[in-house]
């Protein structure tokens, strides 16, 4: 038996995804199974499609408009008004209240299909329900509209959506709508990218480690081996430290500014930032100097004409350190090894040593102060260029701002330099357990890193070897060559 209450369904779908009017449809199925269902008459329902019912969607709601309008003018012309769920109809409480009251004059109950009940606004048990459902509807559309604020400003400032994800990462895309999701870390990937950068702190060359990579059969994703200019990328690669660089129009590289990344760092940033400082050691980038196979040639000095000392072998003789410039002082290498060899590992092993090393890592207040100023002045030089481009700013101004930022920027990065533990060191006194026992361990790239920041003027002080004083043998050994005589021609020199 039909009753004479009609019911007119107001549908709404707030997410532009896909099949959004498939929703509408299945919310107008489901009322109209609730209609037929109670004998009530379908009337003709109000579509709002892909607009959301709260205020953050900066959009007007046609449909919803017209009801509010039939339902003051009497034209509704129905006796019940259709919701999906509560929240399809206003999240705003602001705007639910007017409505409830309209909807009230108007003699019409709202039925909602999704908990089966049916509302009457003129009951005030009822009138509190459907209220109470319009503040938790608000509220939650603010914490949604939190969310999408702050991950649309993310992805604006990460930027992840362009390119491909880097070596050491792939992408998780929802499943239905093709969204992309986040950033994750392929182990394996992540492991050859780690490995990278540890041996490149420990003082490998470039080279060495993408020869050895070669040789463990690692391939690019596009099945080469890595070059080392692929290497080098990807160790100065500011992704693998967690943080995205977003790039402004900066002139020579610098600036950008650094934000945070949305994905898991693969290397602590502390050990990105030691192998950017021992990337950009220009010492690092001649031949001889980085792929030396002996301890201390190009570290030891000659005392008398202070130029480096070199390894040379002539005829049967054992291996000598000479002097590069040709004084014809030279020194068993064997010997002046192992001397240096034990005063590293000496003052490496000293606590007061170890304190101060660790500590000026750690970031002393005094390091933190200088980091903090560095990337201030960094800023500045960055807000130049854009006032500049902006034209705010005249050229002649912004010649003589510039100067004067550059050259405090360069005071600062001397400090920075000075008050850092070299990252040579910071890697072995980081690393835990004996330090004699890894130094051995290690290559003697490594080994010449920790050689060349410990007998520098600031540390131990330059190892420098004199000429041969006298023709006695010595006193303990009773022999013309031995570590007592070495010792006593060298000139630990200090700053
Ligand atoms: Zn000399
Ligand atoms: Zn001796």
């Amino acid at each position: 038996m039909p009753t004479d209450e009609v019911m007119r369904p107001y549908l709404r779908v707030s997410d532009n995804k896909r099949g959004q009017s498939e929703s509408v449809k299945e919310q107008l199925a489901e009322l109209d199974e609730d209609a037929s269902e109670r004998a009530w008459q379908l009337g003709e329902p109000y579509a709002d499609d892909g607009i959301s019912a709260s205020q953050y969607a900066e959009k007007v709601r046609g449909d919803f408009t017209k009801l509010l309008a039939d339902l003051r003018a009497g034209t509704f012309g129905a006796s019940i008004l259709g919701l999906w769920e509560l929240s399809r109809f206003s999240r705003q409480v602001d705007e639910w209240a007017p409505a409830l009251r309209l909807l009230e004059a108007a003699s019409v109950r709202v039925w909602v299909s999704d908990v089966g009940k049916m509302y009457d606004p003129a009951d005030p048990d009822d009138r509190a329900t459907l209220l109470t459902g319009a503040v938790r509807a608000e509220y939650e559309s603010a914490q949604t509209s939190r969310r999408v604020k702050r991950t649309v400003r993310q992805k604006a400032r990460a930027g992840w959506m362009h390119g491909q994800a880097p070596y050491g990462y792939r992408r998780e895309y929802d499943p239905e709508t093709g969204k992309l999701l986040r950033q994750v870390i392929v182990p394996d990937e992540a492991k050859v990218i780690r490995d990278i950068f540890d041996r490149l702190e420990a003082g490998h060359t470039l080279r060495s480690v993408t020869i050895d990579l070669r040789d463990a059969g690692v391939r690019s994703r596009a099945g080469r081996p890595l070059s080392e200019q692929v290497v080098r990328g990807m160790a100065t690669r500011d992704t693998y430290a967690g943080r995205r660089r977003h790039s402004t129009r900066a002139a020579n590289g610098r600036g950008g500014q650094v934000y945070e990344a949305a994905w898991p760092a693969i290397v602590k940033p502390e050990q990105f930032d030691a192998v950017q400082s021992i990337l950009n050691n220009p010492a690092r980038r001649t031949n001889r100097d980085g792929q030396g196979r002996h301890f201390l040639s190009m570290i030891a000095m000659c005392d008398r004409c202070v130029a480096p000392m070199t390894t040379s072998q002539r005829g049967g003789e054992p291996w000598h350190y000479r002097c590069h410039a040709n004084c014809g002082i030279q020194v068993s290498e064997e010997l002046l090894d192992r001397i240096a060899f034990d005063v590293i590992v000496g003052y490496l092993s000293r606590p007061d040593v170890y304190e101060e090393l660790t500590r000026s890592r750690g970031g002393s207040p005094e390091l933190e102060r200088v980091r903090a100023r560095l990337a201030e002045v960094r800023r500045n030089l960055v807000e130049l260029e854009a006032d500049l481009a902006a034209e705010r700013i005249t050229i002649k101004a912004a010649g003589a701002a510039e100067r004067k930022w550059m050259a405090e920027e360069e005071q600062l990065v001397r400090q920075e330099r000075e008050l850092s533990t070299p990252p040579a060191l910071a890697a072995f006194l980081n690393a835990g357990g004996d330090i004699r026992e890894r130094l051995e361990a290690a290559p003697m790239s490594a080994r010449r890193a920790v050689a060349r920041e410990v007998l520098s003027p600031d540390l131990v002080g330059q190892l420098r070897v004199g000429k041969v004083t006298t023709n006695r043998w010595c006193d303990e050994c009773r022999k013309p060559t031995c570590v007592h005589r070495v010792l006593a021609r060298i000139n630990w020199h200090r700053a």
